[in-house]
């Protein structure tokens, strides 16, 4: 008769009793459980089988190509991704940047320029224009120091 109650739970304890890993109390646990257990007696035998197997094999011993190999390679992973990260916050910083220019210069531009437009009594749809301009170019440095900024990393990185 199988034990289908505790099957389950006996089920993940072949794999440790087949390496030998089961405290004695588990052990004598599942060794009751095996006798009225089949399936678990069969994939237990299994277990052994390739256990034994296992250890009668050479352990691989990697050669230091293929190690020195393996590490540059995760190496260039973790450098790659840290830049994609680094250029992501940059390019997030940058943006939040240029809205806050934006937003906030419109006032400070109005203040600073007010004064000058008044005198030469330029009229607004001018300002608004000069304003525009002067958010581009804002705009436009910040998108110029983003690839001056990742390029210099990205020659940074290689040379290092
Ligand atoms: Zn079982």
């Amino acid at each position: 008769m199988t034990d289908y109650r505790n099957h389950g739970g006996f089920c993940e304890l072949l794999p440790l009793m087949a390496a030998g890993c089961l405290d004695p109390a588990e052990e004598k646990q599942l060794a009751h459980h095996l006798q009225t257990c089949a399936a678990c007696a069969t994939e237990l035998e299994r277990l052994h089988a390739i256990a034994t197997g296992l250890r009668r094999l050479p352990t691989p011993q990697p050669s230091p190509s293929l190690f020195e190999r393996t590490r540059a390679a995760v190496e260039v992973r973790f450098v790659q991704q840290a830049e994609d990260r680094w250029n992501r916050s940059v390019m997030i910083f940058l943006i939040a940047f240029a809205w806050v220019v934006t937003v906030l210069s419109w006032p400070i531009f109005r203040v600073v320029t007010g004064g000058l437009l008044s005198m030469l009594d330029v009229r607004f749809a001018q300002a608004w224009l000069s304003f525009g301009i002067f958010t581009g170019l804002v705009w436009l440095a910040g998108a110029a120091a983003a690839i001056l900024l990742s390029l210099h990393q990205r020659r940074e990185r290689r040379m290092a």
